[in-house]
């Protein structure tokens, strides 16, 4: 890698189709590298089997393709970072794992389903997260661990430091401050052995090098989570930019069984990508009108300062040219 140079990347999960928030998402990941000069990485996050298909994950590459982003490093690709699937990188997450236990980081935890579901509504939960764990379990007797687990197998849990306010500065949300142990300690391996997301992308992303992470901006939360595990793992965390999320006109968010607003079915029906992009741009405030462009024409006038914060409404006028184009609902 070239001293200075700027690694994007955008990271889908192949559990659903993409639509035009996803595809927001990517559009700013992309251009941020590609105006930079630096290199933009594809990486699948396939980490749970269950939620994750292959015929998905095809189609989300597909539809990128479509919408006129590229990528240089990435599942289909190849690239000197790979394997670009996380469903491949179980080595490397195990390696993490086996360092944070050694250094004490982390602890079994028995809890439930129905135990966690309990907890109200703890103090300092993460919007994006749900209710702050209570720490039941950090710190049971070794032998209250060896009666549970004879019960249960454990997940695994990441004990925050918990004395200090985590603060960034965020590309786009601006200075961000989460009280000490904001969220609670989190869950870095499922009990039934899945590697949590917290983990995966850190590991993946400090693997790959990724200089600049622009991604959505329900994972703002996720960030305090993330730059304690690049602490606890000696890592050097990127930058972070979170792109604000497209919603409905009302403000409601984009469900996902809304077939009209998925770049599948807009590519099914015909519309141009560079209409589709033209909104995108027009939304972010980088156009005036919603003209036809490419992704590769807006290089140059991109501004991360022009995004709106927070949500970004959809116009009733784009929704109902989706509808009437195709996709129904
Ligand atoms: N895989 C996550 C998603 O599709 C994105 C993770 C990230 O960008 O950090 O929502």
């Amino acid at each position: 890698m070239t001293r200075g140079q700027v690694r994007g990347r955008f990271a889908p999960s192949p559990t659903g189709l993409l639509h035009l928030g996803n595809a927001f998402t990517a559009l700013v990941a992309w251009l941020q590298a590609r105006q930079a000069g630096g290199v933009f990485v594809l990486r699948m996050e396939d980490i749970d089997p269950a939620r994750s298909r292959s015929s998905y994950a095809e189609q989300v590459l597909a539809d990128l393709r479509w919408l006129g982003i590229d990528w240089d490093e990435g599942p289909d690709v190849g690239g000197p970072y790979g394997p670009y699937r996380q469903s491949q990188r179980g080595d490397r997450y195990e390696a993490a794992l086996a360092r944070l236990q050694a250094d004490g980081w982390l602890y079994p935890c028995y809890c439930s389903r129905a135990e966690l579901a309990a907890i109200a509504s703890a103090p300092h939960g993460l919007a994006s997260e749900g209710p702050a764990y209570p720490g039941w379990c950090r710190h049971l007797s070794e032998a209250e661990r060896a009666r549970r687990a004879a019960r249960k197998a454990p997940a695994l849990r990441f004990a925050l430091p918990g004395d200090d306010a985590v603060t960034f500065v965020d590309g786009i949300a601006g200075v961000q401050t989460f009280p000490p142990g904001a969220g609670g300690d989190f869950i870095v391996k499922r009990a039934d052995g899945v590697v949590a997301y917290q983990l995966a992308v850190v590991v993946d992303d400090a693997d790959m090098a990724i200089t600049d992470v622009v991604r959505g901006w329900d994972l703002l939360d996720s960030t305090p989570r993330q730059l304690y595990l690049y602490q606890a793992l000696g890592l050097r965390a990127p930058r972070f930019a979170h792109v604000p999320l497209l919603v409905n006109p009302d403000g409601s968010r984009l469900a996902k069984r809304d077939a009209s607003i998925t770049l599948a079915a807009m590519r099914a029906s015909g519309i141009a990508p560079e209409a589709v992009v033209g909104w995108l741009a027009r939304l972010a405030g980088w156009m005036d009108r919603p003209e036809p462009v490419r992704p590769v024409d807006l290089i140059g006038h991109m501004d991360l300062a022009l995004l709106p914060r927070e949500v970004i409404r959809i116009p009733d006028e784009l929704l109902s040219w989706l509808r009437r184009c195709g996709g129904q609902a």
